[in-house]
């Protein structure tokens, strides 16, 4: 008998059909002979839907309302949850962030799980019963306000039990049947993994990948917690994350498959680049340049530097879309103080990453990359690299096809096209 925490994301629960649906498979788990804690999301676009109700009556609504109110969310889909568990014969009993020990700093809308307390969880599991929590939210001590965890951030929820209940698994059910090698509307011959390292899950997540939200990753890398990203519309295994010195539940004694040097393509269409042109060449101008970047608020991703021949240089670098203009208007208000010529923003670049742990012991896989670009014919315009990934930025026009192309240079690519299910990975 395990401890199995599941997480049921938004559009597994999108309607009552849905809500029927994850009961019974909670139940399934229960029947097996599993203690079951599961963490569920606010149903389908609950949240966003709510989100919406409070920017019609609010311009800027205030934080701690904003969290009382999309919390709500989490709290209709858990008490149903539990009262599907009950009409099939089950014992399930539903808990608040807080009243399940979510402990939280006081940040709201992005509070980071600073304790878990499961008391509540534990009685309940001692009587035998389900247990349901809801997802996405804790409880700040200080405040005694509620708290939300950021967009996505029932998988945290999900996986801060598992290792505060030292469960055995933490299974996370979407719509997706698990970890492709890329994302299958982009490439739709991606293979699902059968597992994956959460280095290099972090990577391919930092880098566009969905599937699964950083937070999350990071903290089953630090508590040790066993992922199984799987669908929720198929009983089909998922894929693996695997942490550091975790043994993959598949293989028999013994025979460690091997592995391969690359483990997935991420594409993202979310950055742009902005150029600080004619920038004198002398010692403290990329940190003059690049403090009020940061004090704009703008996460700078990659940074290209130009040789100078006139004693001038350009700087580019990346940020994410939404962070371009409050970073160009910072920048263009110090432009004398600076002494650069002028700036220049790009909103038409996309980013090609490819990532595996791999990279550390095999020389080539760079190369690989490239020549698959070149014989492509397209053009690089940054390059980035980490220890476990290399990362490009290129026209958004030929991201689709980039991806394409270095997925069957790294023979990535499966035999049949993977099948994709409406779905957001949600
Ligand atoms: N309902 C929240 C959101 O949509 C949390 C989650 O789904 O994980 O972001
Ligand atoms: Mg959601």
């Amino acid at each position: 008998m395990a401890l199995i925490v599941q997480k049921y994301g938004g559009s597994s629960v999108a309607d009552a059909e849905s809500i029927k649906r994850v009961a019974k498979r909670i139940v399934d788990t229960r029947r097996a002979g599993h203690d079951v804690v599961v963490a569920v999301s606010a149903m389908g676009d609950t949240t966003d839907e709510l989100l919406d109700l409070a920017n019609e009556v609010a311009p800027i609504p205030a934080p701690r309302e904003l969290d009382m109110l999309l919390s709500s969310g989490e709290r209709i889909s858990m008490a149903l949850l539990a009262m599907a568990i009950h009409s099939m014969g089950f014992e399930a009993r539903s808990f608040t962030g807080s009243q399940a020990g979510m402990i939280t700093d006081s940040q709201h809308g992005a509070a980071r799980i600073v304790d878990v307390t499961p008391v509540r969880l534990r009685e309940a599991l001692d009587e035998g019963a389900i247990v349901i929590v809801a997802g996405f939210q804790g409880f700040n001590r200080d405040t005694r306000d509620i708290t939300t965890l950021g967009r996505g951030g029932s998988d945290t929820t999900a996986v801060a039990l598992a290792a505060a209940l030292k469960a055995d698994v933490c299974e996370i059910y979407s719509d997706v049947d698990g970890i492709f090698t890329s994302d299958p509307r982009v490439i739709p011959k991606a293979q699902k993994l059968d597992h994956i390292s959460s280095e290099e899950m972090l990577e391919l997540a930092a880098n566009g990948a969905k599937v699964l939200y950083i937070r999350a990753v990071e903290y089953a890398r630090r508590h040790g917690v066993l992922i199984h990203a799987r669908s929720t519309f198929s009983s089909a295994e998922g894929t693996y994350v695997l942490g550091e010195g975790m043994k993959n539940p598949r293989e028999s004694e013994g025979e460690a498959m091997e592995e391969p040097i690359v483990a997935g393509v991420a594409t993202d269409f979310g950055q742009a680049k902005i150029t600080v042109a004619g920038v004198p060449d002398v010692p403290g101008k990329a940190a003059e340049i690049f403090k009020i970047v940061a004090k704009s608020g703008a996460n700078v991703d990659m940074i290209v530097q130009n040789v100078s021949a006139t004693g001038r240089t350009d700087i580019s670098f990346t940020v994410p879309k939404a962070d371009a203009a409050a970073a160009l208007k910072s920048l263009a208000a110090e432009q004398t103080e600076v002494g650069f010529q002028n700036l220049v923003h790009d909103d038409q670049i996309g980013k090609l990453s490819v990532v595996g742990a791999g990279m550390r012991t095999h020389s080539g896989v760079s190369a690989v990359l490239f020549e698959a670009l070149s014989a492509g014919g397209i053009n690089i315009e940054m390059i980035s690299t980490s220890e476990i990934r290399i990362s490009v930025v290129l026209r958004d026009a030929d991201l689709a096809e980039a991806a394409r192309t270095v997925h069957t240079a790294y023979g990535l690519d499966g035999d049949v096209e993977a099948t994709v299910h409406a779905g957001t990975g949600r």
